[in-house]
């Protein structure tokens, strides 16, 4: 596309702003590295989609997911980031300073990168499920498993993270209803095998679901044998969507080495990515923990780590 703006330059660019990115503008704004960042379509991230949070820590009566994510755009406006809406749409990474594209028109040249993108959960794409998302559907059976103890829930996935969850949901809730599409799971032999011993998680195979059952919130599932067409329905108070996530890495993967899942591999320990300057934190680099304070405690390693970088480089 033709863009006639002037470049602007920036000393880093934060890309997101979920807890990695708002924490990397917390600790890079108090380094005085004058941060950039750009909210993308999701101001707040991920959390401004759910209900209550009762596993960030400093907030012992728990707090609504959006206005927490309030409170960390205002901390980081405080320290002085430069918070912006926009959309990174591409990225050049071949040579530095490094070029990154806003909502197709802006460019602006920096001299380290952060991307916090994020993933997002996939979903059925049921009316219901959507519907009834954060009244008892969620993709997230670690954050929201608690508020189900002692209560009949549903997961639906086959994979290895389905079946932690299950077993997950298992230790907290009376019985965990698991459906699976197929005749068996794509889970490892070992977490399979972990799921069907578990005396109350409950296997239904060549399962799908029909319909989340609720009005308000989630009161039941009904699911359909895909071999006899026979529909069931079962009273459960939660539905669980475990059929993976998306890391949001795909601008960067001419330049940056992304797994088979596609997300962005970094140096064990560290948020460096193989392209010296560009760092990466929170859930685009991580499909093992996907938790609030794991993003935030990497969006801080990658604001370090790019501290470091600069003042490398003598350009801090
Ligand atoms: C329903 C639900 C409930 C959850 N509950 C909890 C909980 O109770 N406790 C907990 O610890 N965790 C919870 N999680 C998980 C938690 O939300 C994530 O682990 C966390 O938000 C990841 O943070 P992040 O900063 O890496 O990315 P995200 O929160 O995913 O944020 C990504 C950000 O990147 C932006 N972005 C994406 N692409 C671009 C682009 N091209 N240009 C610019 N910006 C871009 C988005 O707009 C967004 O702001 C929950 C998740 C879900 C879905």
């Amino acid at each position: 596309m033709e863009n006639n703006q002037p470049l602007e330059h920036v000393h880093l660019l934060i890309i997101g702003s979920g807890p990695a990115g708002y924490t990397a503008a917390i600790y890079a704004a108090r380094a005085n590295l004058k941060p950039v960042l750009y909210q993308g379509i999701q101001p707040g991230g991920q959390l401004t989609i759910t209900t209550e949070v009762e596993n960030y820590p400093g907030y012992p009566e728990g707090i609504q997911g959006p206005e927490m994510m309030v409170d960390f755009e205002k901390q980081a406006n405080r320290m002085g980031a430069d918070i912006r809406y926009g959309m990174a749409s591409s990225v050049d990474f071949s040579s530095q300073p490094y070029k990154v594209t806003i909502d197709e028109d802006k460019v602006i040249t920096a001299d380290a990168v952060i991307i916090a993108t994020g993933a997002s959960a996939k979903w059925l794409n049921l009316p219901s499920e959507q519907r009834l998302n954060g009244s008892g559907v969620s993709a997230c059976a670690v954050c929201d498993g608690f508020f189900f103890r002692n209560k009949e829930v549903a997961i639906v996935g086959a994979g290895d993270t389905a079946a932690e969850e299950a077993l997950y949901l298992s230790k907290l809730c009376t019985t965990v209803h698991m459906f699976v599409r197929r005749h068996e799971m794509r889970a490892s032999m070992v977490m399979q095998d972990r799921v069907l011993k578990t005396s109350n998680i409950i296997v239904y195979w060549n399962t799908e679901t029909d319909e989340v059952l609720g009005d308000k919130k989630v009161h039941g599932v009904r699911i359909r044998n895909i071999q006899t067409q026979e529909t069931k329905e079962i009273p459960v108070e939660a539905f669980f969507v475990a059929i993976g996530h998306q890391p949001n890495s795909g601008i960067f993967a001419d330049y940056l080495e992304l797994d088979e899942q596609g997300y962005i591999v970094t140096v064990p320990g560290s948020s460096k990515t193989k392209v010296e300057g560009v760092f990466a934190c929170g859930d685009v680099q991580d499909k093992i923990y996907r938790q609030a304070v794991t993003a935030a405690g990497s969006g801080c390693m990658a604001a370090l780590d790019a501290e470091r970088y600069l003042s490398a480089k003598g350009l801090h």
